[in-house]
């Protein structure tokens, strides 16, 4: 088969072009043509020479996840089922806000850690996606958007202005492709995204954070879930491997060295707005978004919000309290509204900042830990665990 357009970053483009005699430029260009203006068929690349056009029409194509299904909720969040083949299929998820869109996608079909609150955890794990379906997923939702004839959304709700790698799968276990994908979600010459609107989500590979501080540091989300070994052990089992003290270490090591520029937010700033002395003197510094989602009973006591604080002292963050999403024999439920308060009133009173995620999307099953997708399981896990429960 033909390569893939959609799996080259501004670095792999340089190279193919070079390899067919072609000035690095042309690997903007074609960056551009792709990303930017959504085109697929290399013959159409008109300041490409035609005989360019020709050779990459035999050699190469954009090749995007087929659009499988797609759904709009009542608060407008779009989910689309997306076909990566063998009859495995991923999800990808819009959600427009007042002063941001945000698009979540997945990284791997199924995902293999286990987590026992989530629902693509339950299906295992099949297999990591390529640089171009994860990076496929922005490209066709950025298309789908702007080919919106929808009267009632504005412009701005119709552009993607952060990515979150919060849908199927662990991104860091997926690290060269992930990477590759970031690169170009980063590159001006594609989607141009800051990278404190790119966020990745790990559920705490320590190795993973570590390297991606050093290869591309985007902003970081770590799924927390509960204050201490224990019951994170129940909870996130990769916590066995990597448990929360060298969980910290590794988020702290990443704060230090990340850097602390917000573009985005400096050039939006009038000229006499005080925030725009960041641009002269950084930024605030970056910070840990700690994810933690609120199971009833389980991790939502006061005790276990005064045990974050300590456990999280040396670490700059916020936490991002996520209402359980609940999901067909998830064993769990989700906390009550006032514990939930109690709760981030207990994090903002050792000043802290804590916000309570907007369940959106429900009604299409678009909520976190609500993709499932279609994954043909090949573990047999989940028969293991029918067989488990039924014991
Ligand atoms: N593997 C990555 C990213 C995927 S999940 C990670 O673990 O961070 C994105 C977030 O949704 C994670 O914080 C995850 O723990 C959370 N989540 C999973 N299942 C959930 C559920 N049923 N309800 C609410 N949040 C859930």
């Amino acid at each position: 088969m033909s390569i893939n357009l959609l799996d080259y970053d501004l670095h792999g483009l340089t190279e193919l072009c070079a390899g067919l005699g072609e000035k690095p430029f042309r690997a903007r260009q074609l960056l551009r043509w792709i990303h930017q203006r959504g085109e697929s068929d290399v013959t159409r690349m008109t300041d490409l020479a035609k005989p360019l056009r020709e050779r990459l029409a035999q050699l190469a194509a954009v090749r995007a996840p087929g659009i499988m299904s797609e759904s709009t909720a009542a608060d407008g969040t779009r989910k689309w089922l997306l076909s990566v083949g063998a009859g495995n299929g991923i999800e990808a998820v819009f959600i427009p806000e007042v002063s941001r869109s945000t698009l979540c996608i997945s990284s791997q079909v199924g995902c293999a850690l286990e987590c026992s609150f989530c629902a693509t955890g339950r299906q295992g794990f099949n297999r990591n996606l390529t640089t171009g379906e994860i990076v496929g997923q922005l490209w066709l939702a950025s298309k789908a958007l702007s080919q919106a004839r929808d009267a009632q959304a504005s412009g701005r709700e119709r552009i993607i202005t952060n990515v979150v790698m919060m849908g199927m799968g662990e991104p860091l276990a997926n690290f060269d492709n992930l990477v590759a994908a970031l690169r170009i979600m980063l590159d001006d010459h594609a989607y141009g995204l800051s990278r404190r609107r790119v966020t990745v989500s790990t559920a705490g590979m320590v190795p993973g954070i570590d390297r991606l501080r050093a290869a591309c540091p985007v902003a970081l989300a770590v799924s927390l879930h509960a204050p201490n070994d224990t019951l994170r052990d129940v909870l996130v089992p990769i916590n066995r491997k990597y448990p929360l003290k060298e969980l910290m270490a590794a988020c702290r090591r990443y704060v230090d060295a990340a850097p602390v520029q917000d573009a985005d937010t400096a050039v939006s700033r009038a000229p006499d707005d005080p925030a725009r002395k960041w641009q002269r003197e950084g930024a605030p510094r970056a910070c840990i978004s700690f994810e933690y989602v609120m199971l009833d009973r389980v991790n939502d006591r006061v005790e276990h919000a005064r045990e974050l604080i300590e456990l999280t002292r040396d670490v700059p963050c916020k936490f991002n309290l996520i209402p359980f999403n609940p999901f067909p024999d998830s064993g769990y439920q989700r906390s009550a509204p006032e514990q939930i308060r109690a709760f981030q009133e207990t994090l903002m009173s050792a000043g802290l900042i804590a916000t309570v995620r907007k369940t959106r999307g429900e009604d299409i099953d678009g909520a976190c830990g609500q993709l499932a997708g279609q994954v043909v399981d090949r573990t047999r896990r989940r028969l293991r665990r029918e067989a488990e429960e039924a014991a």
